[in-house]
C-alpha cells in the first residue's frame, strides 16, 4: 500500500510502498477514506516532538472494515469506523473510573518482540499513535475504533478522530460548561472552532472568538460565536475583559504557546476555568501569577477532550444529522497523499482549518 512515510525530523513526507501485516488477535484491517492533518501532526515533523522513525503520521481517519483478527468481536469486515488515538484497554483503573481516553495500558500496543504492523522489507515502520493515517490501510487495535452509521460521509467522518472530539469534547467533559456560561476561545483553526461550536451547544450565552486571522474569525462567528476579539488590534485579555466585565467564566487556549496559555488564563474572571488544549512544545514553562489562586481561578489540562470516543462520536455524528453541528464546513481542502507537504506548508502559516487527505 502507498503511506507517506517521515524518515528524519525536521523533515518532508515521502510516498513510499509500505507492506501492512495481517490482522493479529483483537486487530482489525481498515480501508481508509479519508485522513485529516492536524496541527499535532507538525510537531513531529519539525522534529518540536519526538517519535521513532521512520514512521507514518497522521492521528484523524475514517474508513471501512476489511479484516478482522482472531477475538474481534465489536466489528466486522463491511463496517464504516472513525479511528482515534486514545486507545483503550477497558480493564484498568483509569477505564474504569471513566477516563479511557488517559489508559496507558500496553495490551493495546503489539510487543516489541512482536513483527511489526508496518514495514518495508526488514525494515518497521512505526505508526503514529497506534493509528499512522496517512496510508491507505489501517491496521489498528479494535479499542481504536468507533463503528459509525454507514451514511455518514467519511471524510467528514474523519475530522470527528480528533479536532471535533478534542474541542467539542473539552466543552462537554474536560470543563462540563453549562448553560448561561460565558466562554472565550484563543485559536479559531480545527480545534478552536469546534470549541466554538461546542460551547453554542452547550448553551453558553456569550462565545468570545479570539484570532489574528480575519477569515478564521468569520468561519468562528459561522460556528456560532457572539463575538469577535481581533488579537492583532491590542491585548487580547483587556479586550476579553471589557466585553464581559471583567472575564468570562471558561476560557480555552487552542494554539499552544506559552503566551495564550498566560492569556487564557488571564481572560478567566474570578472562579473561571481556563482549559489547556494546544500542545506546547517539550520543555515550555508557563508563568502564573500566584495571587490569582486566591481568586479562585482554575487552570485545567485537556487531552484529545477527555473523550469516551465510543459513546462522544455517535453523539457528535447525531448533532452533525440534526444539522445542530458543523463538520461539512471544517474541510478546507480535499487533498491527496503527494500534497501533504504543501498543506503542512498552508498549516503552519496558519489560514486553514482542515486539509484532508481522500483516499
Ligand atoms: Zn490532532
Ligand atoms: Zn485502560
Amino acid at each position: 500500500m502507498k503511506a507517506a512515510v517521515l524518515r528524519e525530523a525536521p523533515g518532508e513526507l515521502a510516498v513510499e510502498d509500505v507492506t501492512v501485516a495481517a490482522p493479529e488477535p483483537r486487530e482489525v484491517l481498515v480501508a481508509n477514506a479519508a485522513a485529516g492533518l492536524c496541527h499535532s501532526d507538525l510537531h513531529f515533523i519539525d522534529g518540536i516532538y519526538p517519535w521513532p522513525l521512520p514512521a507514518v503520521l497522521g492521528h484523524e481517519s475514517a474508513g471501512v472494515v476489511t479484516a478482522v483478527g482472531k477475538d474481534v468481536t465489536y466489528v466486522a469486515p463491511g463496517d464504516h469506523v472513525i479511528t482515534c488515538v486514545s486507545v483503550f484497554c477497558g480493564e484498568c483503573e483509569r477505564c474504569l473510573t471513566g477516563h479511557p481516553s488517559l489508559c496507558s495500558d500496553p495490551s493495546v500496543r503489539r510487543p516489541p518482540e512482536a513483527p511489526p504492523r508496518l514495514a518495508q522489507g526488514e525494515e518497521p515502520i512505526s505508526q503514529f499513535s497506534e493509528l499512522g493515517s496517512f496510508a491507505e490501510e489501517l491496521l489498528v487495535h479494535e479499542r481504536a475504533v468507533v463503528k459509525i452509521p454507514a451514511d455518514i460521509p467519511l471524510d467528514r467522518a474523519a475530522l470527528v478522530g480528533c479536532a471535533v472530539i478534542t474541542g467539542v469534547g473539552a466543552v462537554f467533559n474536560t470543563a462540563e460548561v453549562p448553560a448561561g456560561s460565558t466562554v472565550a476561545v484563543v485559536g479559531c483553526g480545527g480545534i478552536g472552532l469546534n470549541c466554538v461550536q461546542g460551547a453554542k451547544i452547550a448553551g453558553a450565552l456569550r462565545v468570545i472568538a479570539v484570532d489574528t486571522v480575519a477569515s478564521k474569525l468569520e468561519l468562528a462567528a459561522s460556528f456560532g460565536a457572539t463575538d469577535l476579539v481581533d488579537a492583532g488590534a491590542g491585548d487580547p485579555v483587556a479586550q476579553v475583559r471589557e466585553l464581559t466585565g471583567g472575564g468570562v467564566d471558561y476560557s480555552f487556549e487552542a494554539i499552544g504557546t506559552k503566551a495564550t496559555v498566560e492569556a487564557v488564563y488571564a481572560m478567566a474572571r474570578p472562579g473561571g476555568t481556563a482549559v489547556v488544549i494546544g500542545m506546547l512544545p517539550l520543555g515550555t514553562k508557563v508563568e502564573i501569577d500566584g495571587v490569582d489562586f486566591l481568586a479562585e481561578r482554575r487552570l485545567l489540562g485537556c487531552l484529545m477532550g477527555s473523550n469516551r470516543f465510543r459513546v462522544d462520536m455517535p453523539r457528535i455524528l447525531e448533532l452533525y444529522r440534526q444539522g445542530r453541528l458543523k463538520l461539512d464546513e471544517l474541510v478546507s481542502a480535499r487533498i491527496t497523499l503527494d500534497g501533504l507537504n504543501a498543506a503542512a506548508t498552508e498549516l503552519r502559516t496558519g489560514t486553514v482549518a482542515r486539509s484532508v487527505v481522500v483516499f
